[in-house]
């Protein structure tokens, strides 16, 4: 019988071996079948999933939780496409047509944030969203003018996108490559070797780079396993969707976020997001840090930095140095109105206080400020 699975012997982040096993639902069971038939509207047959196991293990070593049984090659295969072929065009008027404003509006404070960070005008920035969909990051990216380029490994997405006129670029291709910002949102959670994969992408971080890992939540799934609740939102305070049978095969927390980020050389970079809301969204948005606050949650979006390089070179200014000192190249500049330390500081003084006379508000880089879904 051909198992469409593959064992995972070892912690996927420290290579343990002293592993836990928190909870095993065989693919048979009536209650988990009855999801998947539901969630995947019979694309994921039931010889697919035959003998196979749900299996949530933690490590020991480490505290890193994952499913031990993940979907091979050929089964991920058919779990990310459309259920046949299907014309790129139509698929997206399908699957991801229906997008609001809202959606597209959440990713400006994030862009600004980032830009604003790296200190750049964003014609020199060169981006890369790691697992872009169907492209709508990359494209509200290419508005502020950067050069952007998108890698998904769904033919029939990574098709749509080239016809939208993005740059598309393969796994291998990066690898010769230097980007300023590499956006991973909800990426890390379905991805075989996770450290393996975020160490390959912090080789293509350029200097003064960024990258953002956004993962879901899962400090709260030994709670929620007493339940088996496969079926309601990962909302929901009981639901085991945040470590989703098949597609959530890496279960993170912020703890072990940044500790794949600190084995692969990175550390945190506080990149505070400023978003510009309506009064009544202003109000709704008031109570959500009460609520960060109360439940003392960390957040599993972040944002990081290579260690040693960039600690040399925050990079502020177009120059990419924090106090306009130095030119391309690293040689001196004369010190001129546009580029002296009293100017930059007046300056920052000025966009601080724009900020507080406009009706925002600055969540702590522990709020997730985008959910796009795979
Ligand atoms: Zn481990």
């Amino acid at each position: 019988m051909k198992s469409y699975f593959v064992v995972r012997t070892h912690c996927p982040l420290c290579q343990g071996v002293d592993l836990s096993d928190l909870l095993t639902v065989s693919y048979s069971d009536e209650r988990l079948e009855d999801f998947l038939r539901s969630y995947y509207h019979g694309k994921i047959k039931p010889e697919y999933l035959r003998g196979a196991q749900y299996r949530l293990e933690e490590c020991n070593g480490c505290g890193f939780i994952f499913q031990k049984e993940i979907p091979d090659a050929e089964l991920s295969r058919i779990l990310y496409e459309p259920p046949s072929p299907m014309d790129p065009q139509l698929a997206f008027e399908r699957y991801e047509g229906n997008r609001s404003l809202g959606y597209f509006l959440a990713y400006v404070p994030q862009l600004v944030s980032v830009i604003r960070q790296i200190g750049v005008s964003p014609r020199r920035l060169t981006f890369l969203d790691f697992g872009m969909g169907w492209g709508n990051w990359c494209r509200m990216a290419m508005a502020f003018g950067c050069g952007v380029y998108g890698l998904e490994s769904s033919p029939v997405r990574r098709e749509y996108a080239k016809q939208a006129g993005i740059k598309t670029v393969t796994w291998d291709e990066i690898q010769g490559m230097e980007f300023d910002f590499i956006n991973t949102e909800q990426v890390f959670e379905h991805v075989d070797d996770p450290l393996g994969i975020l160490r390959r992408l912090t080789s293509s971080l350029s200097p003064r780079a960024i990258i953002k890992l956004s993962v879901p939540d899962c400090w709260d799934i030994k709670k929620r396993i007493r339940t088996c609740n496969w079926g309601d939102s990962p909302a929901h305070g009981k639901s085991m969707r945040t470590a989703q049978p098949l597609e959530h095969i890496n279960c993170f927390t912020h703890e072990t976020l940044i500790r794949m980020a600190t084995l692969a050389e990175l550390e945190v970079v506080d990149v505070p997001i400023t978003m510009h809301l309506s009064l009544k969204s202003f109000l709704k948005s008031l109570l959500r840090p009460g609520y960060w606050l109360l439940t003392g949650r960390k957040s599993t979006c972040l944002f990081f930095k290579k260690k040693a390089r960039t600690a040399e070179m925050p990079g502020r200014n177009e120059h990419g140095d924090p106090d306009g000192t130095k030119g391309k190249g690293g040689f001196p500049l004369t010190p001129t109105a546009g580029n002296s330390p009293p100017y930059v500081a007046r300056r920052r003084a000025q966009i601080t206080l724009m900020e507080r006379l406009q009706p925002s508000i600055t969540y702590p880089r522990t709020r997730p400020i985008a959910i796009r879904h795979p």
